[in-house]
């Protein structure tokens, strides 16, 4: 059944059936993952990646994450080694996308990985997606489902702003539970974290019982993505704000201002896990109200903070 927002669809067997048919023959869809929305299309096909490419005017060096049900379907594509098994078997299906040495016979199209010889691996959590990964023979190249540098979509009619009619099937799964991108983890070397996530430094530490690397404040781009201006809502965005100015949207954690105009509460309870669940979507309802401007509190550089402040901190790279 097709919602209110034409192109969006409730999931059933009929849509999962009539999503395979696109996929097979080259075709993309907006669909719920745990983190964000993403633009899913089949990894070994040339014109599916093009049209990834096209649709979100993201530049050709940026390579895409390809998401897969399980490591086992992964083996032909990617070379596995003892840090991703034991991140695998702590953190997935789940927000943690590996990047690893793609084995010469992996059929995924390169330019899907922007000819490099690596690949980002990911195994989502959504039940919608981990459905039609179990049904379908090839991985998906899947980025956010918006249009490059800006800010990821956390709902289908998200989605469906970012591309109109130009993106026929769009898959309603909801609101995402996390509602910011993955962590990112380099591991064809020492471990480094490219992008930090909701799975954060400790808990990986943790698990690996190794020192990891941050590389995301890095002056030298060793991965694309990692362009300083990203997530960006395309108003002006100030941070570490202390006084709100009168006229802009104020982000703040807390309760304080419950009752003010203009001020926007990312977490009633100051809780950053919901903060970072919040973030995007509060971005989109300040820009839906025509606010020219956001000021943002700061937001303490601790668990899901880190990853808080890596977004906001690219968002104010107007
Ligand atoms: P996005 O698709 O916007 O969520 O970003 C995916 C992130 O993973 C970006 O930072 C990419 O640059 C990074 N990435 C994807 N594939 C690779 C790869 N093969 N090697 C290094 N980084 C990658
Ligand atoms: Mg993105």
């Amino acid at each position: 059944m097709k919602n209110s927002y034409s192109n969006i669809y409730t999931f059933n067997e009929k849509i999962l059936n009539k999503l395979i048919n696109s996929l097979k023959n080259g075709g993309v869809a907006g669909l719920p993952t745990e983190t964000v929305y993403g633009l899913g299309g089949n990894a070994y096909l040339k014109k599916s990646v093009e049209k990834i490419f096209q649709l979100k005017g993201r530049p050709k060096n940026n390579p895409l994450i390809i998401h897969y049900h399980n490591l086992n379907d992964a083996k032909n594509d990617i070379e596995i080694n003892n840090c991703l098994v034991n991140l695998y078997r702590k953190f997935c299906p789940g927000p943690i996308t590996f990047i690893l040495n793609r084995k010469m016979k992996s059929k995924i199209h390169p330019s899907a990985c922007a000819k490099l010889n690596t690949v980002a691996v990911r195994f989502p959590k959504h039940r919608i997606v981990r459905t039609l990964l179990k049904k379908i023979k090839f991985p998906l190249a899947m980025p956010s489902a918006n249009k490059s540098s800006g800010v990821s979509p956390v709902s289908p009619k998200d989605v469906f702003e970012e591309f109109k009619g130009k993106l026929k099937l769009i898959i309603n799964g909801g609101t995402c539970k996390i509602g910011i991108e993955s962590t990112v983890i380099d591991l064809t070397g020492t471990p480094q974290i490219l992008r930090p996530g909701i799975i954060d430094k400790i808990l990986i530490e943790k698990s690996l019982k190794l020192k990891v690397l941050y590389n995301f404040k890095n002056k030298k781009i060793i991965s694309p993505g990692m362009m300083k201006k990203h997530y960006s809502p395309g108003i002006p965005v100030l941070i570490n704000q202390t006084k709100h100015d009168g006229k802009s949207a104020f982000i703040y954690l807390g309760y304080n201002h419950k009752y003010k105009n203009s001020f926007f509460s990312l977490s009633k309870k100051s809780n950053l896990k919901e903060a970072a669940t919040n973030l995007y979507r509060i971005f989109r309802l300040i820009k839906r109200k025509g606010y020219k401007k956001i000021q943002i509190c700061k937001i303490p550089n601790t668990g899901p903070g880190i990853a808080i402040n890596d977004r906001i901190r690219r968002a104010s790279k107007f």
